[in-house]
């Protein structure tokens, strides 16, 4: 912000201000703009510049009052995870003490007044209150049925609002705000509760597994940690799972101990057996675990049938053929002596998973941390809990002795207790890079090893002279695979200025025919977004993208026809003359939107691509190949593809450099982050002591 624009913001907010305490003193009939001119000492036109008429100013002073709450919310929300918590931030920011002073009150108290006769005033009034709405609905939906958060969010914000202005009549006498924010608590912890004991004697749900009756989250005792999964496409609850607490957590460490001492005495050919049995398993329930996983997702069936399950198997195989293979190092140390090392296990590990592909995960993580003997409990995101239990049943029935792999489930308190455990040596993580760091904090308590595979925001550079038709199928994977939330996406597209009319032209033609709808239809192509308030975040980064100023070419918006207004599906989305510092180029949206950009110099281009805290995947098209190696050589990202997008063989390792986190996945460099040397010196000779 240039240092006018500044000077200019401020003198607006004082206005606001001023009008605030106006509000308060004189009420809306008493306040006028000559009158809020006289108190901040300016000209009643200089008033009017920035605000227009009375109307004006006062709708910003409502919206910079709502702004304010709002910011709060989002504050308090970022501070916890749980639903439970997610509505008690929306009352707590509502009914902050800040809200219940006097002046801030009175002025809020004006507004309500004037919203049914001033149409400026009613907007600001209807967002702020679809706003409440949405957030109390989407965390009420992963406690009760999608009707019953419908009508609780109507109670808990007209109860909000009601409480509020009693206290307000009252002249602040009737209530404060901790005994309004009290009384509120109980409100939503007795209806949870009785919505639970209806549940329950309806026997409504499948209960999630290694559940624990009696685990808590710990900020509101009294209301049990349950939480409904939501099929994304229809808003409807697929079942109900319990988090697990402290007693369950350490209940799956001890039992994990006792397996891996028996798991880590079989050979390798014996564990490999093992893997291998759970993997022909995989296979062979391919069609049912990927209807389950496509209706916990939302990702289409066609995607489903033919990555996640399958390459879950192509990983327990390879590990298995690991397996056998371990093996250390003879090191010579002269006729005296000889060295050699042991690869052996870490012992208990963990493992949490992220919610975009939550069978594939568990089985990237557990495949290499079994085959080196390790016992693993997994947490998948509490999001999507139902696919990685399949694969513990399965693990179990083709052998694996009871304890070691183990799914639990929950929010981030449950993953938490995982990271801080002293009897777990490792943590894996599959997630964002604010959780990535906050792991491994906790993780470094106890020197826990991390693996983190974190968020990413890829380049994809496309030469001139590359084949156009395999460079839009390129984009189109890296962009619209598992409606955009792929880690690797390659959400900034550069195009070869000389190309990217041609490009564009193909690519649009493309994705107006893409088939968006019922996941479990074989022919649908582009299934929903995860959950409704992931859905706003991608809206809001559209929305974003446009005052920015970058051209939407196609999409761009929430589809609503039919049955998809009760998912949360967007359309595919392009944004055309993007610049570097927009905010859709900047930052992971994790959603269908591509982002093209222009270059026109080799060296320019790979600058662009690196300057971005985040590395974990990238990709070139060109036909001419000592370019192609010579770019990617360049390029700070830990996984490259030329001439192709977003295919992830097992075989090779796969993770990220920078922001985008450590270690790796698949590949024999897994190994490495599930095994700890041993070197061992064996003496061949006397031993001499100078003594
Ligand atoms: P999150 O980081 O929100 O969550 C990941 C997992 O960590 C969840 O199981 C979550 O639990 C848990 N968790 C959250 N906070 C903590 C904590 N403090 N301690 C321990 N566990 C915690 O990621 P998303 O599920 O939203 O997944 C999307 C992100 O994952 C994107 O950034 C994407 O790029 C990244 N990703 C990276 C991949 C890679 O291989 N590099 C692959 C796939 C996705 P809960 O869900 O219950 O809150």
């Amino acid at each position: 912000m240039d240092l006018s624009h500044e000077l200019e913001e401020t003198r607006r907010c004082q206005l606001i201000e001023v009008t605030i305490d106006s509000l308060a003193e004189l009420g809306y009939v008493g306040t006028t703009l000559a009158q809020i001119a006289g108190r901040a000492g300016v000209s009643s036109g200089l008033v009017a510049h920035y605000f227009g008429d009375k109307d004006g100013l006062l709708a910003a002073a409502f919206r910079s009052l709502a702004r304010r709450v709002s910011d709060q919310v989002r504050m308090r929300l970022r501070q916890v995870s749980t639903p439970r918590s997610h509505i008690q931030a929306v009352i707590d920011a509502n009914l902050a003490p800040e809200e219940f002073d006097q002046r801030t009150g009175s002025a809020w108290l004006a507004f309500w007044g004037q919203v049914l006769h001033v149409k400026s005033l009613r907007r600001v009034q209807s967002v702020y209150q679809r706003r409440m709405l949405t957030t109390l609905r989407s965390s009420l939906r992963r406690l009760v049925s999608p009707d019953q958060a419908q009508s609780l969010a109507a109670m808990i914000a007209a109860m909000i609002d009601g409480v509020w202005l009693r206290a307000a009549l009252s002249g602040w006498r009737e209530a404060d705000s901790a005994s309004a924010r009290a009384l509120l608590t109980e409100f939503v912890d007795q209806r949870l509760e009785s919505e639970r004991l209806k549940a329950e004697a309806q026997g409504a749900g499948a209960e999630g597994h290694r559940s624990g009756g009696g685990s808590r989250g710990g900020e509101h005792a009294g209301v049990p940690e349950r939480f409904a999964s939501i099929n994304p496409a229809t808003g409807e609850v697929l079942g109900y799972v319990k988090a697990a607490g402290p007693a369950e957590i350490n209940a799956a460490v001890r039992a994990a101990q006792r397996g891996q001492q028996q798991w880590a005495a079989m050979t390798g050919a014996e564990r490999a057996r093992v893997l291998r049995r759970a993997a022909q398993a995989l296979r062979s329930r391919n069609q049912e675990l990927a209807e389950l996983e496509s209706r916990d997702t939302g990702k289409p069936i066609q995607e489903t049938l033919v990555v996640d399950v399958i390459s879950g198997a192509d990983c327990l195989e390879y590990f298995a053929a690991l397996a056998q293979s371990l093996s250390g190092e003879h090191i010579d140390l002269g006729p005296q002596a000889f060295g050699y090392t042991r690869r052996e296990p870490l012992g208990v590990v963990a493992g949490i998973g992220a919610w975009n592909y939550p069978l594939q995960i568990a089985c990237w993580k557990a495949a290499p941390a079994l085959a080196c003997g390790n016992a693993m409990i997994f947490k998948p995101a509490e999001l999507t809990p139902f696919t990685a239990v399949k694969l513990e049943e399965i693990l179990l029935e083709a052998g694996l002795p009871p304890g070691v792999f183990q799914v639990v489930q929950g929010f981030a308190q449950t993953g938490r207790l995982l990271t801080h455990h002293p009897d777990i040596r490792k943590v894996s993580l599959t997630g964002e890079v604010a959780t990535g760091k906050a792991v491994m904090a906790d993780a470094a308590q106890t020197l826990k090893n991390v693996t983190l595979e974190l968020g990413g925001k890829s380049p994809l550079i496309i030469f001139e002279d590359a084949k156009l038709d395999n460079a839009v199928a390129g984009a189109l994977l890296g962009n619209f695979y598992s409606t955009g939330q792929v880690c690797s996406n390659a959400t900034r597209v550069f195009v070869h200025a000389s190309i990217k009319a041609e490009f564009l032209e193909r690519l649009v033609k493309r994705v107006s025919v893409m088939r968006i709808g019922d996941p479990m239809d074989p022919a649908t192509q582009v299934g929903p977004l995860v959950s409704e308030q992931h859905m706003h975040k991608v809206l809001k980064y559209i929305e974003r993208g446009r005052t920015e100023g970058a051209r939407l070419l196609i999409g761009g918006h929430r589809l609503t026809t039919g049955n998809l207004a009760r998912g949360y599906f967007v359309a595919p989305t392009v944004f055309d003359e993007c610049r570097d510092d927009m905010a859709i180029v900047r930052e992971e949206i994790f959603g269908p939107v591509m982002s093209v950009l222009s270059f026109s110099d080799e060296r320019e281009v790979i600058e662009r691509a690196n300057a971005t805290p985040f590395g974990l995947a990238a990709g070139v098209f060109t036909n001419d190949l000592t370019r192609g190696h010579r770019v990617i050589a360049e390029l700070q990202a830990g996984t490259c593809w030329l001439n192709h997008y977003n295919v992830t063989p097992i075989e090779l390792p796969f993770g990220g450099v920078k922001m985008s986190g450590l270690g790796r996945e698949n590949g024999r460099a897994a190994i490495e982050h599930y095994t700890q040397l041993k070197s061992v010196y064996v003496a061949l000779a006397d031993v001499e002591a100078p003594y």
